[in-house]
């Protein structure tokens, strides 16, 4: 079977060379002490793509676990956390946090537009007894990238451990972890990275882990425990046989993205382009500000049914794009223009195939979608 052309948000287009990877013969995990260095370095890979010299781990699970892990290491019922909130995943984090018997405060933002820094520094001066804040990177159901280059360090200045999910941020936004004071930041494979779905990754600083080891109160779950790994590589010992060929297509996917001179500036000038022919065209973006370089969502037009959309660019061009869900079910268009995606020549086809699906669909637009891509900014 043709495989479709996946310009969604993850899981994203897998290089040849990952692919392959992910057939390579394995050994045993638990016993080959060659399978230990390995793990370390693709977690060394992935200290240099964040920009960090804390800890980093890699988990047996999709992005969410990483979420889970962080919420059910970090949290004794009672803590009081700051779910900084501003989109789906944002909101959705605090349930994580509740899950674990946190005692959630909310500072919610304008849902289309990047987190307020100035109105969250008013919030902090008036209350900051939080152990630990949870955000969001980059909202990919909205796409919106949030400051965390700004929010971190004040949630630093006030001693708040700060918990980012980066999953769909990671190798296509700026990312400095050390400098920017971020104490854990979650990654997932399926997203910029490119790699297949089902690992997640973070890292954890000196601060995070003596929250972890300082707890009065044992973890209530063995998966989620990132206090099992705290030793496993100088006791060469997993709690659990780890997923081996997916960890050999992540060191693979990591390494291509270390390889490449600027995957930063590429998905920012891509995003760019996308931007400006989606406006140019007589669309709408649906953020007003702090447009993400990794996914464009795009307001559906009036009167127009999402599954209409999708099932014609499927059906007509063999390309997947997506929806979202929540309440911008129905709304919207997303492209994922990340990882392997975000290449001129995908989007350029892309958005060939949705300019003539609109078309027919009777929106009228004031140019082509492709023909402003190429003409640029
Ligand atoms: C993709 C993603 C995750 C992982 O969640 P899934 O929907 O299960 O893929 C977590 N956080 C963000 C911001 C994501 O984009």
């Amino acid at each position: 079977m043709n495989k479709p052309m996946i310009m969604t948000p993850g899981p994203t287009y897998i290089h040849e060379e990952v692919r392959k990877a992910l057939s390579e013969e394995i050994t045993n995990p638990d016993l080959d002490p060659g399978f230990y260095e390995f793990y370390k370095d693709t977690c060394e890979k992935l200290k240099r793509l964040m920009r960090t010299n804390n800890d980093v781990l890699i988990f047996s699970g999709e992005g969410i676990l990483g979420l889970e892990a962080a919420c059910a290491s970090l949290i004794e019922r009672g803590d009081r956390v700051l779910c900084i909130d501003n989109g789906i995943f944002g909101k959705g984090f605090g349930d994580f946090a509740k899950m674990y018997g946190a005692e959630v405060v909310y500072f919610s933002s304008d849902y289309k537009k990047e987190i307020d820094v100035a109105a969250l520094s008013d919030f902090l001066a008036k209350d900051s007894s939080f152990k630990l804040a949870t955000l969001v990177h980059c909202e990919t159901p909205s796409g919106i990238t949030n400051p965390v280059d700004k929010i971190c360090p004040l949630l630093n200045s006030y001693g708040i451990l700060s918990v980012v999910d980066s999953v769909s941020a990671i190798g296509g936004e700026a990312l400095e972890t050390d400098p920017w004071k971020m104490d854990m930041v979650l990654g997932g494979s399926q997203k910029c990275l490119s790699a297949p779905p089902g690992l997640t990754f973070f890292s954890i600083s000196k601060a995070a882990w003596k929250a972890i080891e300082e707890r009065k109160t044992p973890v209530a779950g063995f998966y989620t425990n990132i206090a099992n790994w705290r030793n496993w590589y100088t006791d060469k010992w997993f709690p659990y046989t780890q997923p081996i060929s997916d960890i050999y297509a992540l060191n693979k996917a990591v390494e291509r993205l270390l390889l490449d001179s600027s995957p930063v500036e590429r998905h920012k000038r891509i995003a760019e382009k996308v931007r400006y022919s989606v406006v140019n065209s007589g669309l709408q973006l649906y953020p007003e500000s702090g447009f993400s370089n990794t996914v464009t969502t795009i307001m559906l037009p009036e009167g127009i049914e999402f599954k209409g959309i999708f099932d014609a660019m499927l059906k007509d061009h063999n390309i997947l794009v997506a929806g979202a869900f929540g309440f911008l079910k129905d709304k919207v268009i997303r492209i994922g223009h990340m990882g392997e995606n975000c290449y001129e020549e995908k989007l350029y086809i892309t958005l060939k195939a949705l300019s003539k699906v609109l078309k027919e669909h009777g929106v009228p637009l004031m140019a082509e979608l492709h023909k402003l891509f190429s003409e640029g900014i």
